[in-house]
């Protein structure tokens, strides 16, 4: 079982997963996507989906209460481990992902709960930068840039930015690179231009490329026993991708085998595939029917 206490003592600087940058400190032209606007952020990198239970009230809750007893317990920075003892007596920290550290400093940053983040950087404590007390270290949790800032387009993240507008998918979302540029692609494949954050304007448009991820979250033919979020598992040393035996189902490996994985997909018979195919098709179809009314 996941023990964060006991992985801090252990590995005090070790790098296990990943971690989150500082968005304040731009010193390179990257647009960086961890907090862009107040309606929303991300905190994917400091273990907030590796909870065993990882469901949005599960989440929502611990970080409400986080927060509240951060407020509570820490005015002056030694009372940060103060607050770490209580938060790991609290909480339950089993993990879907031995190897990923669940950081206990993440939290909300608002009194509305729309935006998670770190507390104990700078802007939730006074100017003052508490971060050297965590896991990866000040250095680490503030520099850290995601595989997303790098693979996935500009133009794609901002619309991405622009459809989802509540922390928990948009974090899901845009930390999956191949679900963002796979969509995106057929989308622009089928209206013949790459697509433009504007376009997205549309609300008719918006609509159509919300409803296709937030299968992410509620995806039909996603296994409840599947304890993951995305193409990956753990199977008790390293993470593997759960790739879709085809094969075993008579078929020929679909176009959308990467979509698929990205939501976590098991399927027991051809039929279910062609099921499944038809429901993402249809979702681009609807997309390229209101872009041809509105843009052509
Ligand atoms: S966008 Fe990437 S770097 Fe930023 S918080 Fe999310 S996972 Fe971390
Ligand atoms: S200390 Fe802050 S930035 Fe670092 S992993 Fe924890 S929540 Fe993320």
């Amino acid at each position: 079982m996941n023990n964060p206490a006991k992985q801090r003592e252990e590995n005090p600087t070790a790098c296990f997963g990943v971690h989150t940058r500082d968005w304040e400190r731009m010193d390179t032209n990257l647009t960086v996507f961890c907090q862009p606007d107040e309606r929303k952020s991300c905190g994917a990198c400091c273990g907030l989906y590796n909870y065993a239970d990882s469901s949005l009230s599960a989440i929502t809750a611990r970080l409400r209460l986080r927060t509240l007893r951060f407020r509570q317990l820490v005015k002056v920075p030694g009372d940060i481990e103060c607050y770490a003892k209580a938060t790991f007596s609290a909480e339950d920290f089993t993990p879907r992902y031995a190897v990923i550290y669940c950081c206990e400093f993440l939290g909300f940053l608002d009194e509305a709960g729309k935006k998670v983040g770190c507390l104990l950087h700078p802007t939730q404590n006074s100017g003052l930068d508490l971060r050297a007390g965590s896991f990866y270290g000040q250095e680490i949790c503030a520099g850290h840039i995601c595989p997303s800032h790098h693979f996935i387009p500009v133009n794609q993240a901002q619309i991405m930015i622009k459809i989802i507008n509540d922390w928990y998918l948009y974090g899901l979302c845009l930390t999956d690179i191949d679900l963002v540029t796979n969509y995106f692609r057929l989308l622009a494949d089928r209206i013949g231009e790459e697509l433009k954050p504007d376009f997205f304007d549309n609300l008719l448009l918006k609509g159509v490329a919300r409803e296709f991820f937030k299968w992410k979250i509620n995806w039909p033919f996603r296994s409840e026993e599947i304890n993951r979020l995305g193409k990956y598992y753990f199977d008790g040393s390293q993470l593997m991708i759960g790739y879709i035996d085809y094969e075993k189902l008579g078929i020929s490996i679909s176009p959308l085998d990467k979509i698929f994985m990205s939501f976590s997909s098991t399927f027991h018979n051809a039929e279910e595939v062609a099921k499944a195919e038809g429901l993402v098709w249809a979702n681009v179809q609807s997309f390229v029917s209101a872009y041809q009314r509105f843009f052509e």
